[in-house]
């Protein structure tokens, strides 16, 4: 991949890890004030609470793998590894990696693991 390609790539992942940090701290301090402020409710009000709680914690885990996803394509970037296919070492095409930017397998290797037992 040529230099250009990676600071391209680089930059984006940056962006987007960014991005999440921010989403994360500030979704972490909205349950925060969520916890705090129960004592104060109905019964009505906690459990539309709670449902949100369980939304908000599900979107905080998807976002702290992506995260980790992020910081691997980050060191893979540094040690000349970036966009080069974890399971067959071809590259990963162009296309894929501005769509997924973090993304391990070429298309074809991510359809043998998607299919293949966990
Ligand atoms: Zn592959």
């Amino acid at each position: 991949m040529r230099e250009n390609d990676i600071r391209f790539f680089q930059h984006m992942l940056e962006e987007r890890k960014e991005q999440i940090l921010k989403n994360i701290s500030g979704s972490s301090r909205e349950l925060d004030e969520l916890h705090k402020s129960h004592e104060v409710m109905d019964e009505g009000d906690f459990a539309a609470v709670s449902t949100d709680n369980l939304i908000n914690e599900e979107i905080l885990v998807a976002q702290r793998r992506e995260l980790e996803e992020i910081e691997e394509a980050l060191a893979k970037i540094k040690n000349g590894t970036y966009g080069i296919c974890e399971m067959c070492e071809e590259p990963i095409g162009m296309q894929r990696l501005k769509v997924k930017p973090f993304a391990k397998y070429c298309i074809t290797c991510r359809q043998i693991a998607e299919k293949s037992p966990a």
